[in-house]
């Protein structure tokens, strides 16, 4: 008799957990079908394309606030009352426009094309010179550089900068690294001291011209070259811009971007694609909201937009100090708009013990959706590599800022990062069913113009777009799942 009624009991149990599974399921896949559909890949690209006109969107610069205005604007239109909080001031570079020509000899006029100018170069007029070759010049002697302009082959120290500059010599020219998939007919971009007391401006060479210019003087061929740089070095105050979508409580996620480009170049890779990422996902998580196609949500999701990479989220954090402990998760996007070798998406930092929740939610739409059209060809979560926003929030960090230890899980997406392949030891327990490698082995894909001349919307977005619409997808049913 008991075992009877326990035995019916079971199974009008099971039924309803059945028909109550089925219903989680189908309304929660309805949802995410319905965000997965509103993600429009030419609004993805054309954001891309807008922030990168404005120029490299250095907090602090009339560059960098062109793109707050613009991302003011974008929030309103999808329904936010953005807000823009304003950091103390800091030095900030701004480049206006340069000029460099190989004058002499005439074989080589059409030779300048991907170079670019290194943060924090003064301004100069228009200045003619002749060009030498200096092998090791942290140790070389600089007589007779006097007027020069100087080609070199690895950057070099600020002393020995300051050196040069004070020899007579007019600009350095730097060869980019000899890497396998870079900077071979673009430049890497390395900058000057932090400084508005630079004497002389550095240009930076792609590898293939830096080393034709080489021989050609190793051949004892006069080469003249013609340049100019207009910059500005001033100190402006970064500005954040944050737009909230209430939930029922106050704690919240936090999903961010660095607005800027910190290399000093076009930046569209790095990291107009996570801003553009950023904006999507909130315009489309506000819409399905109004429209009430999803309720709000449990927690509060607050998008914001760093002014200037680690700087403005250090001083967010600073100035957040009260309510920090209120954030339940940081998603922080770096990176979504290419990947040299793989199209895979990534979420970084699972060695953190309390990442996990985030994590393995990510990495089940990561296993779920891999494959599919529209989606990433394969997906896996990697431990930490520091070097973005996401950082901030550790425990370490905020020690550093002199605010209280809280362990705030923060990871970040993205689709490649560097600019070569990096092979990272697996955390144990996170192999991904979505990864096609070694179960023990990551390997991070990168950016063949990461931080270069060529980081432009032609070379990384417009060429695979997928990347981007790939990480809002992901981001977007991850919080689906996370903040409902
Ligand atoms: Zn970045």
């Amino acid at each position: 008799m008991h075992f009877v009624t326990h035995a019916s009991c079971r199974i009008c149990l099971s039924v309803i957990s059945f028909a109550v599974l089925c219903s989680t399921v189908s309304s929660q896949s309805k949802t995410e079908r319905a965000f997965a559909n509103s993600v429009s890949t030419p609004r993805l690209l054309g954001q891309v394309r807008d922030l990168v006109r404005f120029g490299s969107r250095t907090g602090g610069t009339r560059s960098g606030d062109k793109a707050v205005s613009y991302l003011v604007e974008q929030f309103r239109k999808a329904g936010f009352t953005p807000v823009v909080e304003k950091d103390p001031k800091r030095l900030a570079y701004e480049l206006k426009n340069w000029s460099l020509k190989v004058q002499s000899p005439p074989s080589l006029r059409n030779l300048v094309r991907n170079e670019w100018v290194g943060a924090y170069s003064p301004s100069v007029p228009n200045t003619t010179a002749s060009l030498v070759y200096l092998h090791q010049p942290e140790n070389a002697p600089s007589i007779g550089l006097k007027n020069k302009a100087l080609l070199i082959d690895a950057a070099v120290s600020n002393k020995t900068y300051r050196r040069l500059a004070e020899a007579g010599v007019l600009c350095l020219l730097l060869t980019s690294p000899n890497l396998e998939g870079a900077y071979s007919d673009w430049a890497m971009i390395s900058d000057l001291p932090e400084s508005e007391k630079n004497l002389i401006p550095l240009f930076n060479l792609s590898r293939n011209n830096g080393l034709r210019l080489k021989k050609v003087l190793m051949d004892s061929v006069e080469v003249i070259l013609n340049f100019s740089v207009r910059s500005a070095i001033d100190s402006g105050s970064p500005k954040t811009v944050i737009a909230t979508l209430k939930g029922e409580s106050e704690r919240y996620f936090l999903i961010c971007a660095h607005g800027d480009s910190d290399s000093g170049g076009p930046g569209a890779d790095d990291n107009a694609s996570g801003v553009s990422a950023v904006l999507e996902t909130a315009r489309i998580l506000q819409a399905l909201v109004k429209n009430g196609r999803i309720p709000r949500p449990k927690f509060s999701l607050r998008f914001a937009i760093w002014g200037t990479e680690i700087y403005s989220t250090e001083h967010f954090v600073r100035r957040h100090a009260d309510e920090v402990a209120n954030i339940h998760g940081v998603l922080n996007l770096d990176e979504v708009g290419t990947g040299a070798t793989r199209n895979c998406i990534y979420f970084e930092s699972n060695d953190v013990g309390y990442n996990a929740h985030l994590l393995r939610t990510l990495e089940a739409v990561g296993e779920e959706f891999v494959g599919k059209r529209g989606y990433w060809s394969e997906s896996t979560t990697n431990p930490s590599q520091g070097g973005t926003d996401s950082y901030v929030f550790f425990p370490r960090y905020l020690a550093r800022l002199k605010l209280p230890e809280l362990e705030i899980p923060a990871i970040t997406i993205y689709t490649g990062a560097w600019n070569e392949l990096k092979a990272l030891q697996q955390t144990p327990g996170w192999s991904s069913k979505a990864w096609k490698g070694h179960p023990d082995t990551v390997y991070v894909d990168y950016s063949a113009y990461y931080h270069s001349s060529l980081d432009v919307p032609a070379t990384t977005t417009e060429k695979e777009p997928f990347n981007m619409s790939g990480a809002v997808k992901a981001l977007g049913i991850g919080l689906l799942r996370l903040a409902w």
